[in-house]
């Protein structure tokens, strides 16, 4: 069996790529500061190929299988948020691509794309299983997606994801641009390992008309070694940047922490995902959906609601829709991160790759 057989649980769903219709629309969903929740993140496994440095501990205790929700409870909460206003479904994990079947889920909820319920389905990916999985993403309606990629140094890739080909991860990449989704390439920014390449990616991914996001690290879940050693605030990156290239702010804006420029040198579009400098949560507009079914309303907050006891008391949602609005009452204004000397173990004691990034 190979690494990744061994990475996937049961096939746990006789999914139909036309899947029952999304209920009647409902009233939109609008937190206690009037912000609407358009978009959900849903981490359909905490399992990965990988064991990013930052991420993950190298001996990660995983979820049993038992725990996970089903692909068809996952399809039911995600259609349960499409009914409710969500525009943007995005699939994370751990990695999602390692999910048994996930191409079930993506094509049964490729239906809120075509009845128009949905403006984008997309996931984020390190990539390693791209190759494989691209065309089918696209025949299913997925025309962007998120690759993680830290570094074009095959050692120094190896080493922060602790095992990681980086020649599968390009051939992923190219697999998907080859099957017309484009990729934006996002980087977690770590000092003293990845700051020298920062330049260097950056003109390759805009060299390939691909969009380049840099990420702070963020002080999710214990991990060796600590925070403080990798953490690089962006202030500083964006800075050093703007010596050598001209950073023209542009307007995209996706209600998340990210802001952007055009490189003018290079005409591509640079993010900065900043949640420690700078945490932009006033216009938040996302929640996150954990392979159990718990929905944490803020990244970086403890607070969650339990999804996965109303989904199972009965066949019809009422419960479940009664629980999400509960829930999103109970959003808060948003997340108080801090890495320094003072604050150097996480702020929230689970790993992101729990939450989904
Ligand atoms: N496995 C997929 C991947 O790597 O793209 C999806 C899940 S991963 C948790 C999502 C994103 O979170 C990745 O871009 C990863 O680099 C980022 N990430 C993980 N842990 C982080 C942390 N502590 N701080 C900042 N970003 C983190
Ligand atoms: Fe896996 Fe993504 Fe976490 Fe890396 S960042 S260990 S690829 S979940």
């Amino acid at each position: 069996m190979s690494l990744i057989d061994d990475l996937l649980p049961p096939s746990d769903i006789r999914l139909q790529a036309e899947g029952p219709a999304a209920p009647a629309r409902a009233p939109a969903l609008v937190d206690p500061f009037g912000r609407h929740v358009t978009y959900l993140r849903v981490s359909v496994t905490d399992r990965c190929d990988l064991r990013c440095v930052y991420c993950m501990a190298e001996n990660m205790t995983f979820l049993s299988k038992r725990e996970l929700l089903t692909l068809e409870e996952l399809d039911r909460v995600c259609s349960a948020f499409v009914a409710r206003g969500v525009r943007k479904l995005r699939l994370t994990g751990g990695e999602p691509l390692v999910r048994r079947d996930l191409m079930k889920l993506v094509a049964s909820l490729s239906r809120h794309l075509e009845s128009g319920a949905l403006d984008e389905l997309t996931l984020t990916t390190n990539g390693t299983l791209l190759e494989k999985f691209a065309p089918e993403l696209a025949a299913h309606g997925v025309r962007r997606i998120n690759v993680s990629l830290d570094s074009l140094n095959p050692d120094r890739f190896r080493a922060i994801t602790r095992r990681g080909d980086l020649a599968q991860v390009l051939r992923g990449i190219e697999a998907a641009r080859r099957a017309g989704i484009k990729v934006k390439i996002n980087a977690v920014a770590l000092q003293g390992v990845n700051d020298d390449e920062i330049v260097p990616m950056l003109e390759w991914a805009h060299g390939d008309g691909m969009e380049f996001t840099l990420i702070e690290v963020m002080p999710m879940g214990e991990i060796e070694p600590g925070r403080l050693d990798q953490y690089l605030p962006l202030s500083v990156v964006r800075e050093r940047l703007s010596e050598r290239f001209t950073l023209t702010p542009i307007a995209k804006r996706t209600g998340g922490p990210a802001r952007y420029v055009r490189v003018e040198e290079t005409g591509g579009t640079l993010g900065f995902i900043t949640p420690l400098t700078h945490n932009f949560c006033e216009g938040c507009n996302r929640v996150r959906l954990t392979c159990t079914g718990q929905l944490y309303m803020c990244l970086g907050q403890e607070d969650s609601a339990d999804l996965r006891t109303p989904l199972r008391a009965s066949e019809g949602d009422a419960r479940l829709l009664a629980a999400i609005d509960e829930a999103i009452g109970r959003k808060p204004r948003g997340h108080d991160f801090v890495i320094d000397r003072d604050h150097t173990g996480p702020a929230v004691p689970r790993h992101m790759s729990v939450t989904g990034g």
